[in-house]
């Protein structure tokens, strides 16, 4: 057995790291400036997006995205209920409804197929998730919006790096970053929206600071006035320096993250062709680029002879960290009792949600580690 723990993520932090944030705290400006806006050029240069608007956390901005899009009271907004419970909860704060479409069995995310029946005369919005680092299928979900007139808004919390037909995710359309520490690239909390849309993105940072449309930086450095006025009520979600600075050394390794995350990823896929109570998640076609942030398997119960909670609970005696990723949300206390949501009504979903379970995979883990992970799973089984 493994003398010391392996979690299921690990943030790569180096000492340089640790010394370019500590240059930003020495400097005397530690909050959103020069750094901020290096970070949010480099995230353009990356993504090929047009405009990036760094934030507090991806939350923050799915909080302002829907307030910008004034979704609210009589609008529906079709989601995932296998998501990050952050999506519905906001949903549901805008006053609006979450309708939930069920996802692909083995791609865990929604599909033309799955979000048609959702639409009504009501849908504003549609926000599927680029699940674990994979792709969505991006060219059907907008054609559907498209002929809806609906929103779509990419859930890209996992997908720093994922390409789709040969374009990386945020090169078009309207995407949200996450860069909490166990995604691909972290700021300890962080986001970045990201759009094409001109008047969007100049409504989002707005509303990130405090709706004066100029932050703290542009009132010292760009010459505008201190007196700036409030152009609507807005919040307060601008990223310090010191976490952009974090940021914009992340990005800088991040295709090499995504290298070392493919190959611990492929060696998992080699021992699991031979292990039929394991079952990965469906790999994406055509020219794709899979940005490996989760390592997923279905755990198939019946043969297993155990519940999903039993083996992450053996594996956790065995040092072996896992996460669940994630957790129906419609089937989660507040969305059963206020909505009366009950098991049945998304069989794709649920059945996932109760085999689903995120093996230990980040870049400074090594395939030994993998092949650790892999004997105990065995192991766990064959008791
Ligand atoms: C992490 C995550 C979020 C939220 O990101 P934060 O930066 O923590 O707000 C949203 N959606 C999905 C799918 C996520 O995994």
């Amino acid at each position: 057995m493994r003398k010391e723990f392996l979690p299921f993520s690990r943030p790569s932090i180096t000492e340089d790291d640790i010394a370019a944030v500590a240059d930003v705290l020495r400097s005397g400006w530690i909050t959103t400036g020069t750094r901020n806006a290096e970070f949010e050029q480099r995230f353009r240069d990356y993504t090929g997006c047009r405009h990036a608007v760094a934030l507090t956390s991806a939350t923050a901005g799915m909080h302002i995205l829907l307030k910008a899009l004034n979704i609210g009271p009589e609008d529906e907004v079709i989601t995932p209920s296998m998501t990050w419970v952050s999506t519905v909860n906001l949903i549901v704060l805008a006053g609006a409804t979450p309708v939930f479409a069920d996802i692909d069995r083995d791609t865990l995310m929604i599909t033309e197929e799955t979000v048609t029946p959702c639409l009504s005369d009501r849908t504003r919005m549609i926000i599927p998730v680029h699940f674990a680092g994979a792709p969505a299928d991006l060219s059907s979900l907008r054609k559907l919006a498209g002929r809806h007139g609906v929103f779509l808004a990419e859930d890209a919390a996992h997908a720093v790096g994922t390409e789709y037909n040969g374009e990386r995710i945020g090169a078009s359309g309207t995407s949200i970053f996450s860069f909490h520490p166990i995604k691909n690239i972290t700021t300890g909390e962080g986001g970045m929206f990201v759009t094409d849309d001109d008047a969007l993105s100049e409504r989002i940072r707005r509303l990130k600071f405090h709706g004066l449309g100029v932050d703290a930086f542009d009132r010292a450095t760009q010459g505008r006035s201190p007196q700036a006025e409030v152009i609507e009520p807005g919040y307060k979600y601008n990223l310090p320096d010191m976490m952009a600075v974090l940021g914009i050394r992340q990005l800088e390794r991040l295709d090499e993250f995504i290298e070392k995350r493919e190959t611990l990823a492929r060696r998992y896929l080699e021992h699991f062709a031979a292990m039929d109570a394991i079952i990965p998640l469906a790999l994406p076609e055509g020219s794709a680029r899979h940005a490996w942030h989760l390592f997923i398997v279905r755990l198939d119960t019946d043969k297993a002879g155990i519940s999903r909670d039993m083996f992450m609970d053996e594996l956790k005696k065995r040092n072996i960290g896992t996460g669940l990723h994630f957790r129906a949300v419609h089937l989660q206390k507040h969305y059963r009792e206020t909505f009366g949501y009950q098991p049945g009504m998304l069989p794709e979903t649920e059945w996932n949600s109760d085999r689903i379970v995120s093996l230990p995979l980040f870049p400074d883990m090594t395939e030994s580690d993998v092949d650790e992970v892999v004997s105990a799973i065995r192991e766990v089984l064959c008791r």
